[in-house]
C-alpha cells in the first residue's frame, strides 16, 4: 500500500505555529481566528478585540475589501462560528450569535457560505429575523441546491446556506453526507467562480467539523471531514495553478483539538487502519440512533438487542470483543439508557465520555484504540500546528513561528 498525500502535504513550503491566547497556552477558535484575522493575540471568547472587549481590530478581510478586493467566508460550521465571525464581526462574546450575524451584512462582504444561523432571531427570539435583515441588506440568499448550483456573478452579494442543517447549524459530517447536501469543496469552487475579478479576492474556508469530530474523539469523522477539506484546498491549489503569480494559498489549523495520536498503549508499534473501514456512520448520527433505540424501550432495552446497530455502524462484531471491552461497552450502554439527568456526573464518567452520548464514546473509543490510535483531551491542546503555503511570498511562510505573524505575512504578501 502506498502513500497518498493530502493535498496539503504537497503544498511546497510548510511551517509550524504557536497558538496561544493571551490567557492560557490552550487556546480556543475566538481568541485564534482574532490572531490569524488580525495580527492580535485577544482572551478566549474575544472575537477580533483587544482582551477587555472595547477595542476593535480590523480584521484582514475588512482591510482587503476597502482595498477593493472582494470577499468570501465559507465554513462547515455556522457562519457566525467563533473562526469566520473573526473574519468580519468584533464582539467581546462568541456566544453572541445574533449579534454577530447581524454584522455579516453591514460587512458588506460578497459571498458567505456553509452552515447557517443559530439564533436567527436573537437568544430569546423576539428579535427581526437576520435572514429578512440580510435580504434587505441586498445579498441574495439560497438555502437549496437548485438555487445554489445556479447562482453566477449577476446574482450580486450572496449568502448561500446548506440545505442539510445537522446540530449547531452546521453542515453534516462528510461520513453522514448524502446527495442532498453541498460539500466544502463545492462551496469553495463557487467563491472562486462567484469572487474572481481583475482586483483580486480573499477567501476564508473553514472545515470547523474536523474540530467538532475531534472533541467527540471519533477519529474516523474527524479524517473524512480531514479529506473534505483537503478537497477544498485543492479547489484553492487549481485556481492558484492557473494563476501562479498573483495567488497565495495558505493552510492551517487554528489549534490542535483531542491530542489525537498515532499510536496507543494496548497496540504498542502496531497500527491497524483498516478497522476504521467498518465506521459507517458519525457519532453525531449514531447518537440519533441510541436517543430512538431510548426512546421506544423506555430506556429498558438490551445491549445484546441493539448489538446489530453498532456492527452496521462500526463492524464491531460482539464475538469478536475481549470481556474487559464488552464490560466496558455495557457500562456505557447502561448510562446511554437513562435520561441525561439521571447520568453520573463524576470526573471518572467525564474522563470516559467527556459529556458526549456515553454509549457512542465508548464504541469510538474502542475502534479507535483497537486501530492504534488514542486521544488525550475532549477540548482543544496547546501543541504547534502545521501551516502550508503556495504562491506569492511563500518563503516566508517557511520556519517556526506564531499564529500572529500568519496575519502578517499574508498582510504584507497582500499589499495591505
Ligand atoms: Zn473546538
Amino acid at each position: 500500500m502506498g502513500i497518498v498525500k493530502l493535498a496539503m502535504s504537497t503544498m511546497p513550503i510548510q511551517g509550524m505555529s504557536t497558538t496561544y491566547s493571551t490567557h492560557s497556552i490552550i487556546t480556543d477558535s475566538a481568541a485564534a481566528g482574532t490572531a490569524l484575522a488580525t495580527g492580535n493575540k485577544t482572551a478566549s471568547g474575544v472575537i477580533a478585540m483587544d482582551p477587555t472587549g472595547t477595542v476593535s481590530y480590523e480584521t484582514i478581510a475588512q482591510k482587503a475589501h476597502k482595498k477593493g478586493m472582494k470577499v468570501g467566508i465559507v465554513s462547515s460550521v455556522s457562519i457566525e462560528h467563533a473562526t469566520p465571525a473573526s473574519f468580519y464581526a468584533h464582539r467581546p462574546s462568541r456566544k453572541d450569535y445574533y449579534e454577530l450575524a447581524l454584522q455579516l451584512p453591514e460587512s458588506g462582504f460578497e459571498y458567505f457560505a456553509g452552515g447557517g444561523f443559530n439564533k436567527p432571531k436573537g437568544k430569546k427570539g423576539d428579535q427581526p429575523d437576520v435572514v429578512e435583515i440580510i435580504k434587505g441588506a441586498g445579498y441574495t440568499f439560497v438555502e437549496d441546491m437548485e438555487g445554489f448550483r445556479k447562482l453566477s456573478p449577476a446574482d450580486g452579494k450572496v449568502v448561500a446556506v446548506n440545505p442539510v442543517l445537522k446540530g449547531g447549524k452546521s453542515l453534516p459530517y462528510e461520513i453522514d453526507r448524502r446527495d442532498d447536501s453541498i460539500s466544502l469543496a463545492e462551496f469553495t469552487a463557487k467563491g472562486v467562480e462567484l469572487l474572481d475579478n481583475p482586483d483580486g479576492f480573499f477567501m476564508m474556508v473553514e472545515g470547523g467539523k474536523i474540530d467538532w469530530a475531534c472533541h467527540a474523539n471519533d477519529a474516523v469523522s474527524s479524517i473524512r471531514d480531514t479529506i473534505a477539506f483537503d478537497q477544498a484546498v485543492q479547489v484553492a491549489l487549481d485556481f492558484y495553478n492557473a494563476h501562479p503569480d498573483e495567488t497565495l494559498v495558505v493552510v492551517t489549523g487554528d489549534h490542535e483539538t483531542g491530542g489525537l495520536s498515532i499510536g496507543f498503549a494496548g497496540t504498542k508499534y502496531d497500527t491497524f487502519f483498516q478497522k476504521l473501514d467498518g465506521q459507517t456512520v458519525s457519532y453525531e448520527d449514531f447518537d440519533l440512533l441510541i436517543s430512538s433505540y431510548r426512546k421506544s424501550t423506555d430506556g429498558k432495552g438490551s445491549m445484546e438487542e441493539f448489538f446489530p446497530q453498532v456492527e452496521s455502524a462500526f463492524g464491531l462484531k460482539m464475538e469478536e470483543l475481549s470481556q474487559s471491552d464488552v464490560a466496558e461497552l455495557k457500562r456505557a450502554f447502561s448510562e446511554s439508557m437513562k435520561g441525561k439527568d439521571d447520568r453520573s456526573k463524576d470526573q471518572e464518567s467525564f474522563l470516559l465520555y467527556g459529556g458526549y452520548e456515553p454509549f457512542s464514546m465508548a464504541l469510538t473509543h474502542l475502534l479507535n484504540r483497537q486501530a492504534g490510535i488514542s486521544w488525550t483531551s475532549y477540548a482543544h491542546t496547546g501543541v504547534p500546528v502545521p501551516v502550508s503555503a503556495a504562491g506569492v511570498a511563500q518563503d516566508s511562510f517557511n520556519g517556526y513561528y506564531d499564529n500572529t505573524d500568519i496575519y502578517h505575512k499574508m498582510a504584507s504578501a497582500m499589499g495591505l
